[in-house]
């Protein structure tokens, strides 16, 4: 679809936006957002005919685009048949999603409790391992996102929990590994690795292992900079959990479905979670849905015994057509093979190129289409291009890259010092190259305050 300027219509969407949405993650006078007028496929438009390529995938969620055909007609046929019913029945839409993801989810994590998002997840997922255990405490990363509601708040490591962080609430944090920026001061990835779990063995002797319900990790930590773990990491971490009784959470709000070209990031490294948590690509985010998926042993402990804990909107309906849509599309379509095969063959070594020629991009880091550029101001000290938890002036350095990059149209993610690379999972091969060529532009601009 061609977009219609129309710079009048989204002068007054624009207008009542800033009378009276308030936005979440920001100072509510200091933001400008972009009136958006439609969207399809990796692209969306504004009303002045502006015409962007979406590397960030919204809030990395549209795995499989916007607008999708078949999604949106099957939303629609729900819609016709069926909009909403109470959580507590038994409802086609919502049976079959359960069926489609436990036959995709690894191990036996195949009884599915729905949640209306990511963050909910991680709620239910803690509160079903501090019952299952009787213990009190969670072990989660210091480098990790896990949501914006009060619990996952609390496990974020995120400097942006800093100002809602009610207290230690029965959370500790520990160093996951990360060899660009190593806190165990190890010079190999198998150093790393190794010296990462020694902490957290550490870590759990000195808390005690019988006090510990769970250990949440992302398995590819995502908006903390997209760090694929050192082999060996999880399932070190699976055989800790085992040792002594921990439950292990897997959040796979983000790199789930098809991110990180296999169905599941725990794919990846042959590990089998407790419970995985679900949300964004589950549906493309085209309804808010979102889910815990449980292992055999955990769902043991409410067979007889009610869970206490549940949503209003639980499986809704048309979330969950959305969701038997999209991962049909997914398998018909081969887009989790894509994705695995354009990461290995398009965006990974495109991106190393570029890193030999940029002198701002510090590491390049990734998997299928779920990248990070660490951007720095010295390749040898790694001095982050901008300021831990910057803002205002001291974050000029990437609100230049960022503009750079939108005036060429790519609409970037950009986080503290980094930029990830999280397009749609079926962006067509095209379209994928001449963002990466936006992308070399816009580093030029980087460059300047490397
Ligand atoms: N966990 C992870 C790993 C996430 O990336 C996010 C969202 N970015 C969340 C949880 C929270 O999801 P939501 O915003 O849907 O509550």
């Amino acid at each position: 679809m061609t977009p219609q300027p129309n710079p009048q219509a989204g002068a007054a969407v624009k207008a009542a936006d800033r009378a009276h949405v308030f936005h979440s993650w920001s100072a509510q006078e200091l933001i400008d957002p972009l009136a958006v007028a439609g969207a399809e496929g990796s692209h969306f438009w504004d009303y002045d005919g502006n015409r962007y390529l979406d590397f960030s995938s919204g809030l990395v969620y549209t795995n499989i685009g916007y607008q999708h055909p078949k999604v949106v007609e099957a939303i629609q046929r729900q819609a016709a048949r069926m909009t909403t019913f109470a959580p507590a029945f038994a409802v086609e839409a919502r049976s079959e999603a359960a069926r489609l993801i436990a036959e995709r989810t690894p191990g036996d994590l195949d009884r599915i409790f729905f949640t209306n998002g990511g963050a909910d997840a991680v709620e239910h997922a803690l509160r079903m391992a501090r019952l299952h255990t009787g213990r009190p405490k969670v072990l989660s990363a210091y480098r990790s996102y896990h949501g914006g509601t009060q619990q996952a708040v609390n496990v974020t490591g995120d400097p942006r929990r800093w100002a809602s962080d009610s207290g230690n609430a029965g959370v500790v944090r520990f160093w996951a590994p990360f060899p660009y920026r190593s806190r165990f001061y190890a010079e190999t990835e198998e150093q790393e690795c190794a010296r990462a779990l020694e902490h957290l063995e550490t870590t759990i002797a000195f808390e005690g292992p019988g006090t510990i319900a769970a250990i949440v990790l992302e398995t590819v930590p995502g908006t903390a900079g997209i760090m694929v773990p050192p082999r060996g990491y999880l399932a070190g971490v699976r055989e800790i959990c085992d040792r002594h009784g921990i439950v292990l959470v897997l959040d796979e709000v983000m790199s789930g479905f098809g991110r990180t070209g296999e169905w599941f990031a725990a794919d990846l490294f042959g590990v089998v979670p407790d419970l995985m948590t679900f949300a964004k690509g589950v549906n493309s985010g085209y309804v808010p849905l979102g889910g815990v998926a449980v292992s055999g042993r955990i769902a043991e402990t409410f067979a007889r015994r009610p869970y206490p804990g549940g949503l209003t909107y639980s499986g809704h309906p048309l979330a969950c057509a959305a969701a038997v849509a999209t991962i049909n599309v997914m398998a018909e379509e081969g887009v989790v093979d894509h994705a695995a095969d354009l990461g290995a063959r398009v965006v990974g070594p495109r991106l190393r190129d570029l890193a030999g020629r940029h002198p701002s991009v510090g590491e390049v880091r990734g998997v299928g289409m779920f990248w990070a550029l660490e951007l720095v101001r010295n390749r040898e000290t790694r001095e982050p291009l901008v300021p831990y938890n910057a803002t205002g002036e001291a974050a000029a350095p990437m609100a230049a890259f960022t503009a750079a990059a939108k005036e060429r149209g790519l609409w970037p993610f950009v986080h503290m010092n980094r930029t990830h690379v999280v397009p749609p999972c079926n962006i067509t091969e095209a379209d994928l190259k001449e963002g990466l060529a936006a992308l070399d532009a816009a580093l030029t601009v980087a460059d300047r305050y490397a």
